[in-house]
Parts: C-alpha cells; sequence; structure tokens
C-alpha cells in the first residue's frame, strides 16, 4: 500500500481562499485585519518563522506589524510593549513568538495578551474554554491546522484509537483534547518521554500523530496497516547540502508504504499552522467589530 499523501500546502490555499472573502467583507466595512508579532532577541529560527508569517499577511491583504525588543531586554519592557498592543484598537491579533530569552517566563507573558487578541490561542482562557468543551475560540493553530486535515481528509474518527506522542502546552496536549471532544469522539492516548511500550501503542492506533522533534522516530513497523500518521515533527538534520541541513519529521519516509494517509514534512501541518494563525487573525478581528 502507499499512503495518500494529505497535502498541507493545498488545504491552506482552500483555507487562504475562504479567508480572503471574509477579508473582503471587513474592508467593505473599512476594516483591515492587523497582526502584531513580538520578537524578542535575535534567534534565527523565530526570525524565519515569522518571515513565512509576514509573508502569508501580506498575500492576504492582512497588515501586520513587527516589534522587535532587544535580547537582553528586561521583563518589564515585554510587559509594558503587550499590553500597549492590547489597548491599541488598530490590532486585532498579539503573538510573541517563541523561544523567549532564558529567565523569562512564556506562560505568564502569554497570559499577558488580551484573550480576544490572543491568535496563537494559548492564553489560559482560550486553553481553559477548550478543556470546558468549547473549541469555538481562538484554538491552538498547529492543533487546529491538524483537525483541519483531518476533517479535509474526511476521516471518521469515532470510536477510533489515536495515539498522541508529544504532551506540550502548544502542541501534544491541545491537540488530544481536541481529538476527544464530543463530536470527534476519538480514544485518545497521550504519550511522551516516560510511555513505556510506545511501539506496541502506536501499533494498536488509527490514527498516529507524532510532534516529539525527533528525526524518523516513528518507523513504519511502528504502524498498523492503512492508519492515519500525521507529522507534526520538523526537525533540521545537518548534511553536505549548500543549506547545510535538510528538514525532515518525526516519521521514518518507509511509513508511506504502511500508512494508509500521511502527512508529509515538509508541506504537511507547517502551512496548515500559518493558515491557522491567518484564520485566527480573521476571526479575531470579526470578534473585535
Ligand atoms: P516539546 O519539546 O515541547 O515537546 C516534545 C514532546 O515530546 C514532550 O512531551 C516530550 O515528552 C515528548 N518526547 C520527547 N522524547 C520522546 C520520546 N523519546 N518518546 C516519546 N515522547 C517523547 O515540543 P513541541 O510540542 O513544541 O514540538 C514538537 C515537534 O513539533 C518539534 O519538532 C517542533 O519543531 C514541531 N512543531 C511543528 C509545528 C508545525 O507547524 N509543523 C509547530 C510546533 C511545533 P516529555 O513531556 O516527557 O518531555
Amino acid at each position: 500500500m502507499t499512503a495518500v499523501v494529505l497535502d498541507g500546502k493545498e488545504i491552506a490555499r482552500e483555507i487562504e481562499e475562504e479567508l480572503r472573502r471574509r477579508i473582503n467583507d471587513l474592508s467593505k466595512n473599512g476594516v483591515t485585519p492587523c497582526l502584531a508579532v513580538v520578537i524578542v532577541g535575535d534567534d534565527p529560527a523565530s526570525h524565519v518563522y515569522v518571515g513565512a508569517k509576514e509573508r502569508a499577511c501580506a498575500r492576504l491583504g492582512i497588515r501586520s506589524v513587527r516589534v522587535d525588543v532587544a535580547y537582553n531586554a528586561d521583563y518589564e519592557e515585554v510587559v509594558s510593549t503587550v499590553k500597549s498592543l492590547n489597548e491599541d484598537p488598530e490590532i486585532n491579533g498579539v503573538l510573541v513568538q517563541s523561544p523567549l530569552p532564558s529567565g523569562m517566563d512564556e506562560i505568564s507573558i502569554t497570559d499577558l495578551i488580551d484573550p480576544i487578541k490572543d491568535v496563537d490561542g494559548f492564553h489560559a482562557q482560550n486553553l481553559g474554554r477548550l478543556v470546558q468543551g468549547d473549541a469555538s475560540g481562538l484554538l491552538p493553530c498547529t492543533p487546529a491546522g491538524v483537525m483541519r486535515m483531518l476533517e479535509r481528509a474526511k476521516l471518521d474518527l469515532s470510536g477510533k484509537r489515536a495515539v498522541v506522542i508529544g504532551r506540550s502546552r502548544i502542541v501534544g496536549m491541545p491537540l488530544s483534547i481536541l481529538l476527544a471532544q464530543r463530536g470527534v469522539d476519538a480514544t485518545v492516548t497521550i504519550a511522551h518521554s516516560r510511555t513505556a511500550g510506545m511501539a506496541d501503542l502506536c501499533r494498536d492506533a488509527d490514527l498516529i500523530v507524532a510532534a516529539v522533534g525527533s528525526p524518523n522516530m516513528i518507523t513504519a513497523e511502528w504502524v498498523k496497516p492503512g492508519a492515519t500518521v500525521i507529522d507534526v515533527g520538523i526537525n533540521r538534520v545537518t548534511d553536505n547540502s549548500e543549506k547545510g541541513y535538510y528538514l525532515t519529521g518525526d516519521v521514518h519516509p518507509d511509513a508511506l508504504d504502511i500508512a494508509g494517509a500521511l502527512s508529509p514534512v515538509p508541506g504537511g501541518v507547517g502551512p496548515m499552522t500559518i493558515a491557522m494563525l491567518m484564520s485566527n487573525t480573521v476571526r479575531a478581528t470579526e470578534m473585535q467589530h
């Protein structure tokens, strides 16, 4: 069997088409959505990610504002930056790019963002709503992107076994909740670095989501024939190419011969994450007007 490739780029394009219509409706009322991204310090990967977000905004006609804060700025400076963006009526979405310099607490800074402008969906209020069973608010972008990808593949997950490998605040944990919510109804196992018998757990699963950050960790032997495999991992592996590295996921390419459907890296969950950030920015703007 060769798996159906779940093309994140294509689904992201469809989402962008739908967003263009909504942005057009907003502009008829004189409103242009605006996303503010705060970067603290000079992490090169952060600049790459923020560049991709800015290009997506430009494609859609969303205004983007980038606020650079020096790596040695104190906590109070970041706090006042976020507060002034909260108060600015021209700004509809605010995110603080991760990672922050060591010693700066990401969770407390995230919780300063006005929940109605929290386009990353990481504020305690937005995550809390999700735990209460309400998935209608601003959802974390990568988990929401995975759910859109599964919906688009028309997979019926009701009563199916899902294993989510990774329990982070931004990917694994919220995604597990979304998969287990009423209406989706998967039976979810959350696996992590202390999980025993991972291969057996995976072999039993109808859906495997890998969100670890470990290249090629999920091998073909772990995959039940016909299972769906979503690869969230993005790993830079050094090589002799001009770039000096290539990108790969957490899933070994051989899994393509066993799985029923599989999301590639690159071109799978990555573009979905950006599309969902754009979607949250439009949603936040609609809620504010
Ligand atoms: P974290 O480092 O926050 O979490 C990784 C998780 O993997 C942890 O829960 C950890 O367990 C678990 N883990 C680590 N080693 C193992 C192991 N050997 N077996 C089982 N579980 C293990 O990472 P993120 O959630 O932020 O990101 C995960 C991956 O997804 C990364 O590659 C990241 O780059 C990528 N990513 C991709 C995005 C996209 O748009 N495609 C967006 C965000 C992230 P424990 O909790 O016990 O430490």
